[in-house]
């Protein structure tokens, strides 16, 4: 991390709990983040859709952040099932997560269809964190920073700025299994972000956050955080539980 990218502590709660138990958990975080003088990170929370209103009411004016999942690529219209990036903003959220590996594995979603869902969310004044990574067999076959970069060339928003754009390096062998890749690997590929960036974006490529995910927790966040190109995380399982998500806020440098 540099001193001038403030570190971004992402909770992705995925499809987990109900009214009681989203509401248990922000309101846990708001009265402990409210308490900390100083702190020296951001903090985003992304429920299931359903639980942004209670969640948002239980957030109060806390200072965390409200977040989506995913958002649909048009503003309106007959999609079915689908939620736009218009009505997040509504609803009262400022980040909407796109393409975690768990979208585009589970629902096929390409660069390009998660590029327009970024360009959604900025177009709706929303801050897209755009999620990309590696599987196994592409990283065992020495092809991370070819896939990763190419995932950057493709899903960035039109406009990308630091200030409408996080990018979340997940490998996808990393998420929900406990294993990490060793710092040096995570600290090489967001160096190589970071300079995809540059070519693409000169200007802001020095101030957009870089998230680390995949299975980050309290014993290993304090030296992923420290990493010079790692500017905060995106954090799934530990994202439920108050305390370990705070131990990793804390963790930031
Ligand atoms: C995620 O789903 O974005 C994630 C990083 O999950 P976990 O922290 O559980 O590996």
């Amino acid at each position: 991390m540099t001193t001038t990218r403030r570190p971004l502590i992402a909770g992705n709660w995925k499809m987990n709990g109900l009214t009681a138990d989203g509401t248990a958990l922000a309101s846990g975080l708001a009265e402990a983040v409210s308490a900390a003088a100083n702190r020296s990170y951001d903090m985003l929370v992304c429920p299931p859709f359903v639980l942004i209103g209670a969640v948002r009411q239980a957030l109060g004016n806390s200072g965390i952040a409200l977040g989506a999942q995913d958002c649909h690529a048009a503003e309106k219209g007959a999609h079915t099932g689908d939620v736009s990036a218009p009505m997040l903003k509504d609803s009262g959220c400022s980040f909407v997560i796109v393409g975690h590996s768990e979208r585009r594995t589970d629902h096929g979603e390409t660069d390009a269809m998660v590029k327009a869902k970024a360009d959604a969310a900025l177009a709706a004044g929303l801050t897209a964190v755009v999620c990309i990574g590696e599987t196994e067999a592409e990283r065992d076959a020495g092809k991370t920073l070819e896939i990763v970069t190419g995932q950057v060339r493709g899903s960035l928003p039109d406009g990308a700025t630091a200030a409408n754009t996080v990018l979340a390096y997940e490998p996808v062998w990393a998420i929900g299994t406990g294993r990490t890749p060793t710092n040096d690997e995570v600290q090489e590929v967001h160096a190589a972000i970071r300079a995809e960036l540059n070519k693409l974006i000169s200007a802001e490529a020095e101030g957009i956050r870089l998230l680390y995910g995949g299975s980050m927790k309290p014993s290993n966040a304090e030296e992923l955080l420290a990493l010079p190109d790692v500017d905060g995380g995106l954090i799934g399982g530990a994202s439920l539980n108050v305390e370990d998500f705070l131990a990793i806020a804390k963790s930031c440098p």
